[in-house]
């Protein structure tokens, strides 16, 4: 069951006047969907981000995970929306809470009153998803930032999610620890997890099934990679880039290569190229 989001306004107590953090929102997330949300600083992707999972409440509207309002008293329904919808954030040292890798993944399930085996079993299968078999006795603080995020994927992959919401995972990593998390997540999509990813690196759109733009606390573009970046004025507009694959092909076209008008992946545009000459 997805989640969706029925008219969704959100606005932040101040002082002053409310401004919108999230306007009128209305969208849903299919299940095994992997959906990419775009948009400049302050355009609302985080908090959107967080009304997935009821961290917070909508002001105006509501958003339902598998029917069930995140707006709610009910403290085993909003327990029960949190565990089905994670998050990672952007700073793996802020979400590392143990000094032992074993004992960080443990703390979710444990939380949840899940019996010692199961744990040993969960602790297996979360370091097994994320590729991270080997240290699982160490201490995390000598991983590298790809591997500290892989942890805290696999933190909340204990907790057994069918949703993961990773809000900017990958932007504190240099590019050989984004493309170990971009694998991982992949991975993930490929078993079945929903996958909603905030990014600001457009390469990491191109295998998406859909992709959201934001603005000013609206959704202002939903469509698939290709529609999205197909349309460059738009791209212009909410001043986004084209993922570095189409770029290329653009600047490639330009200088007289005939190149289809598609969306590329580095694959794709080198089988082209090689197709064209
Ligand atoms: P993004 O993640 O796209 O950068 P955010 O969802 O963080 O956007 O922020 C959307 C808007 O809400 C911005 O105008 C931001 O200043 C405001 N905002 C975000 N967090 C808070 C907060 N805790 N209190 C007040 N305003 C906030
Ligand atoms: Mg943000």
């Amino acid at each position: 069951m997805p989640i969706t989001f029925d008219h969704v306004t959100y606005e932040y107590p101040t002082d002053g006047t409310p401004v919108p953090a999230v306007k009128d929102v209305s969208l849903e997330i299919a299940d095994g969907s992997f959906v990419c949300v775009l948009g400049e600083n302050g355009s609302g992707k985080s908090t959107l981000a967080k009304l997935m999972n009821g961290l917070l409440v909508p002001t105006d509207g509501d958003v339902r995970v598998d029917g069930a309002s995140t707006n709610t008293e009910d403290e085993d329904a909003l327990f029960a929306i949190r565990k089905k919808v994670g998050m990672v954030f952007q700073n793996p040292d802020n979400q590392m809470i143990a000094s032992i890798i074993e004992d960080e993944i443990a703390f979710g399930p444990e939380n949840l009153g899940v019996p010692r085996e199961e744990i040993e079993e969960r602790i297996t299968y979360a370091l097994e998803a994320v590729g991270m078999t080997q240290p699982r006795h160490h201490t995390p603080e000598k991983l590298s930032g790809g591997q500290k995020q892989r942890i805290a994927i696999a933190s909340v992959l204990a907790m057994r999610p069918s949703t993961l919401v990773l809000d900017e995972s990958t932007a504190m990593l240099d590019p050989k620890g984004r493309r170990e998390v971009m694998e991982v997540i992949r991975e993930l999509n490929r078993q079945g997890i929903t996958i909603v990813l905030i990014t600001h690196y457009m390469e990491e759109t191109v295998r998406a099934d859909r992709v959201i733009v934001m603005s000013e606390g609206a959704v202002v573009m939903d469509g698939t990679p290709a529609e999205i970046f197909g349309d460059t004025e738009a791209v212009r507009r909410y001043h986004l880039e084209l993922p570095i694959s189409d770029y290329l092909a653009e600047k490639l076209r330009e200088a007289g290569l005939s190149l289809p008008h598609k969306i590329y992946d580095e694959k794709s545009l080198a089988e082209e190229i090689c197709r064209s000459k």
